[in-house]
């Protein structure tokens, strides 16, 4: 299966996916993820991307492109977490995997909720596990629940780089939904509710029910 995850920021894309990946095996590519850690590790490409991150921007076109590229060229199946963000990126990912994307499943949450989701999330930065101070908290309070490591806020999970990353996703990433339905591509999915139903809404529009590993 190949799908491409759409929706604002602190929707539950990443969350979902990781669901998914669980469930069916099917490999999880986030572009977010992979920066992060590009960052982390002081890459070439941590350095280049840093800045455009922390403003809440989007990072340029042909760096994401060729992380992308460089991943998927040899996966069966795929779910792209937070690529493409724009249609240029839409129209490199279909030149390279020429047509075969499954669906892209658009998540859909008010944006006063989403705001909240963002602000009250909480991530490990050793072994990338996702609470949220109400809605998941971890067991063990400032510490993660699966590596012990001290949680921390994301350094764009601020209120003004909050602001500034919906405004992105209205200008650059919507029009994505106009391209994709024209393609016959795109599923809707509910992101309101617990991660569970919003898990069983996400089966449903793609099709699935069984396990395939
Ligand atoms: P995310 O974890 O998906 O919310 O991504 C965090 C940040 O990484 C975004 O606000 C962008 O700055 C950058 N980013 C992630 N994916 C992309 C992409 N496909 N194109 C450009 N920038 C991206």
């Amino acid at each position: 299966m190949r799908l491409v995850f759409v929706g604002a920021p602190g929707v539950g894309k990443g969350t979902q996916a990781k669901r998914l990946e669980q469930e069916f095996g099917w490999n999880v590519v986030s572009t977010g993820d992979l920066l992060r850690t590009a960052i982390a590790q002081q890459t070439s490409l941590g350095q280049q991307a840093q800045a455009y991150i922390q403003r809440g921007e989007l990072v340029p076109d042909l760096l994401v492109n060729d992380l992308v590229a460089e991943r998927i060229s040899q996966m069966e199946s795929f779910i792209l977490d937070g690529y493409p963000r724009n249609v240029a990126q839409a129209e490199t990912l279909e030149a390279l995997i020429d047509g075969t994307l499954d669906a892209v499943v658009l998540f859909d949450l008010d944006e006063e909720l989403l705001v909240e989701r963002l602000s009250g999330r909480r991530v490990c930065p050793s072994c990338g596990a996702v609470f949220h101070v109400k809605a998941n908290p971890s067991q063990r309070g400032e510490q993660c629940d699966r590596c012990g490591a001290r949680l921390i806020t994301r350094n764009d999970d601020q209120p003004e780089t909050i602001r500034n990353r919906m405004r992105v996703f209205r200008e650059q990433t919507e029009p994505l939904v106009a391209f994709y339905e024209a393609k016959g591509l795109l599923r809707r999915v509910c992101a309101n509710g617990t991660p569970e139903e919003v898990f069983l809404r996400l089966l449903s529009a793609i099709g699935q029910n069984g396990t395939e590993k």
